[in-house]
């Protein structure tokens, strides 16, 4: 269920190459702001701008937008190259950052004063917000905004070298005050900010808005079609404006839906917080939305990118299901994941009628999906581990497990039948399955009798002890940005996203297994192993169930 149409962006840039606007260029950037790590929302806009590229033989670069040095780290931009080579994309040698503009910038600003389009302003940020009016009025002029040309070039120059302190002074576009459009209100362009920036250290302490340095930015790389998400319509009659008075190339904008998330917020203030608070270990916990978490956790950018894929590009807001991503993370894991047996709740199954010093190795399929994938031998003895659910000692009529009396066949080996158990007196746990075995009835012989379960099991001689992280949702309400269902987002967190199991019994050929490993645990989801693994302990973190809800939700609608 590919979309083959063409979407409207596509159909926007075919359009362009046939009237050769551009010259037949198509050229695109993915342009972050290294203040936070990048999201699955992130990861929309880099499929599509590189997909773009890509789809009418064009470039795409990477540029940092990194003009507000309060809030931006190195850390980011390190981890947003790693994020957006790990999705599979290559900008080459077009690494670009908004701070080498720097110069460049502040000479577009003061040719703008030059033509009596831009002005110092003394008034602070407190009465600058006052003046601008509302959607329903309009804004009232600066006392400062008909300062002479020379009077404006001086104190910028000033500003530039320090004289005034933060928020004493800033530079505005000299629009119009009365605009409809509220961000053609005389906009700040530049503001003092004396924090030495993670490129340029000390040498600037006067700052352009990204108002400003976006669309010259794209501007200066020659952009043909700037694509970004429906908030920033209203800031294109901006952006032609500077352009336009400054007499540059201009990019054409395109804006586009951004991506939201059931039971899932996307915004990096909110991610930010999530972190920042402790409610999660890290950027990279495997609980959240972002690509180092999802990485972490197991998930592959081929999945991503047949996400992004499938959910396509619309110009209007809407939520799309978490189950369509898992559906789709379900779809790859499945081509690409060994199969193998861990028991994550273990309870002892003895078999009584097995020799007690027996080992015998069984063949296993590695992936049905894969023919390439080969076999391997599991080990079998007479004391196993199953899981402490696939047994009941008065089980209701559909529960087709082990139970006293019943037979189950043990996959890739025997059929075994339960003939006694033990338990715990104090806790009432079952401590022991006492079992006897059908030596006819190995898998794969001839043997024709039928039982209706099939448990996986580990032999306890055999096994390792591994750790295994459970997740669910973040958060326990399908939209944690509704501000009715969660005034603070924080509130709707799910207690029980978290459950960690530390008595995991794996099969010994999981020995060898590495951080980022992936593999299916028959019966019960996908798994992949944690960089918190030692040598001592290996750690898998549930990447996802096996149990696809997403065919049942699409055909609810
Ligand atoms: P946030 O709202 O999370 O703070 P942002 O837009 O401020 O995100 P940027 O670093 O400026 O973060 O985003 C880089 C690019 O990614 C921009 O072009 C932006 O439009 C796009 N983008 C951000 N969030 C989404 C989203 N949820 N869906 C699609 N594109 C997005
Ligand atoms: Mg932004």
């Amino acid at each position: 269920m590919k979309q083959e149409t063409k979407n409207f962006i596509e159909k926007i840039i075919e359009e362009d190459l046939e009237t050769g606007k551009y010259g037949g260029r198509v050229h695109t950037r993915f342009p972050p702001e290294p203040n936070g790590y990048l999201h699955i929302g992130h990861a929309k806009s880099i499929c599509l701008n590189f997909g773009i590229a890509q789809k009418y033989g064009g470039l795409c670069n990477l540029r940092f937008d990194d003009t507000n040095p309060e809030k931006e780290e190195e850390e980011y931009v390190r981890a947003i190259i790693e994020d957006v080579r790990w999705l599979g994309f290559d900008w080459e040698d077009r690494l670009y950052y908004a701070s080498d503009y720097f110069e460049r910038l502040y000479e577009c600003a003061v040719e703008l004063i030059k033509k009596g389009k831009a002005y110092v302003d003394d008034l602070s940020a407190e009465e600058i917000r006052k003046y601008r009016g509302t959607l329903t009025e309009p804004g009232k002029e600066s006392p400062y905004r008909n300062r002479s040309v020379e009077e404006n070039l001086d104190l910028f120059e000033r500003m530039r070298k320090g004289e005034f302190d933060e928020g004493e002074k800033v530079l505005r576009a000299k629009i119009d005050m009365a605009s409809g459009n509220i961000n053609m209100r005389d906009p700040v362009i530049y503001r003092i900010i004396k924090k030495p920036h993670h490129r340029t250290g000390d040498k600037w302490c006067i700052y352009p808005t990204y108002d400003f340095a976006h669309p010259l930015s794209d501007s200066f790389e020659g952009i043909t079609h700037s694509l970004c998400t429906l908030e920033f319509e209203d800031h294109r009659p901006l952006y032609d404006w500077f352009l336009d008075q400054l007499e540059l190339y201009h990019p054409q904008q395109i804006e586009f839906a951004r991506l939201n998330l059931s039971y899932t917020v996307l915004s990096k203030r909110k991610l930010t917080r999530l972190v920042e608070e402790g409610h999660v270990s890290g950027w990279d916990d495997p609980r959240m939305p972002t690509i180092a978490g999802m990485r972490r956790r197991g998930y592959t950018p081929e999945a991503i990118r047949d996400f992004c894929d499938r959910i396509g590009v619309a110009k209007a807001n809407s939520i799309v299901d978490f189950e369509l991503l898992e559906h789709c993370l379900r779809d790859d894991l499945n081509k690409r994941c060994p199969r193998v047996m861990v028991v994550l709740n273990p309870i002892k199954v003895i078999i009584t009628n097995y020799p007690e010093d027996k080992v015998e190795y069984v063949e296993a399929i590695n992936n049905p999906e894969d023919p390439n994938a080969g076999t391997r031998e599991v080990p079998f003895s007479r004391e196993l581990y199953i899981e402490a659910d696939d047994f009941m000692e008065d089980p209701p009529k559909k529960f087709y497990r082990l139970a006293p009396g019943r037979e189950v066949r043990l996959k890739h080996a025997y059929i075994i039948k339960c003939e006694d158990y033990e338990k715990d007196p104090e806790t009432g746990r079952i401590t022991t399955v006492y079992c006897t075995y059908d030596p006819e009835s190995k898998s794969g012989s001839n043997q024709q009798k039928k039982v209706k379960a099939t448990l996986h099991w580990v032999s306890a001689r055999h096994a390792i002890d591994v750790e295994v992280r459970l997740y669910d949702r973040l958060f326990r309400v399908p939209n944690p940005d509704d501000k009715k269902e969660c005034p603070d987002f924080i509130d709707c967190l799910n207690p029980d996203s978290l459950k960690i199991l530390t008595n995991c019994k794996a099969e010994p050929s999981l020995k060898n297994a590495r951080p980022g490993d992936r593999f299916q645990f028959l019966r019960l989801g996908y798994f992949a192993v944690d960089p918190d693994s030692s040598e001592e302990k290996l750690v898998f973190n549930r990447t996802v169930t096996l149990k696809d809800t997403w065919a049942k939700i699409r055909f609810k609608i």
